[in-house]
């Protein structure tokens, strides 16, 4: 091999190591990045975490903290992950929580029966149902092509139990599914098929079966009349419905912060 050979060869090796080194300092330079976002985070769950605790028990009273022994254990785990370099973080995180966990109260879970919330099966046959269908319009046409629109499907997408002193109703809402005709066939200028679903109006707390009617009732028994949650599920239960209380007490909270938040703020 010539001389001139070799310093091609050379030069090449330098030039792919160069590379190489660039791409090791870019990823180096993202993994830092990514240490930090997450120890921010780990922080930012924490402060959220007591935030939350402190609320809770100035609602409700009930002293609902959790030992630092716990919390340890849970900040151990998500901290495997960088391990050593973030030990040191863990103590910062535990002289927090431990400033900030004053009294603490050992909290025994009871062993509860797994009781499904809802109506009772016993009850249901008797239930009045009431459908609510929310179809489009017959003239709306696709937003893409304006070509005609075609039903694909219709399903119930949420179930809401109405109380009306004496009786439940079990409301459905029906969701409509639509696909246009011409987009994504052969003769179409759009390759991708169009579907369309049809406005379902929002619940009063997400992913329940809480209605307007029903949450009121709760929050009317126990704010007004001052019947505790303990003796309310007793008594949802005698009438046929089986209500928690710890998911009362969460539409309590939920219904409180998303509404009566802004009224206070007025
Ligand atoms: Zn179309």
């Amino acid at each position: 091999m010539s001389y001139e050979e070799l310093m091609n060869e050379y030069k090449e090796t330098l030039n792919k190591y160069n590379k190489t080194l660039n791409q090791y300092t870019e990823a180096l330079n993202k993994y830092n990045e990514t240490k930090n976002e997450y120890k921010e985070t780990i922080i930012e769950n924490e402060n959220l975490r007591l935030e939350n605790n402190n609320l809770k028990r100035l609602l409700f009273g009930v002293k609902r903290e959790y030992t630092p022994q716990k919390a340890q254990e849970e900040t151990s785990i998500q901290c495997s992950l960088f391990d050593d370099e973030l030990k040191e973080l863990d103590e910062e995180i535990q002289k927090q929580i431990e400033e900030n966990v004053e009294e603490v109260t050992v909290y025994k879970k009871k062993k509860s029966k797994e009781r499904k919330s809802g109506i009772k099966k016993s009850e249901l046959k008797n239930i009045e149902i009431e459908v609510k269908e929310y179809d489009i319009n017959k003239e709306e046409r696709c937003p893409v092509c304006d070509g005609e629109l075609k039903e694909v499907s219709k399903e119930v997408v949420r179930q809401e139990i109405k109380y009306i002193p004496g009786k439940f109703v079990l409301t459905n809402y029906v969701q409509y599914t639509y696909k246009c005709k011409e987009c994504g066939g052969k003769n179409s200028d759009n390759a991708s098929f169009v579907f369309m679903k049809t406005r379902v109006p929002k619940p009063v707390i997400t992913h329940s079966f809480a209605s307007p009617s029903l949450a009121t009732e709760v929050i009317y028994q126990k704010y007004y009349i001052g019947v505790p949650l303990y003796r309310q599920e007793k008594m949802w239960d005698d009438r046929g419905l089986v209500l928690p209380r710890n998911m009362m007490a969460n539409w309590n909270i939920k219904i409180s912060e998303y509404y009566f938040n802004k009224i206070c703020e007025l």
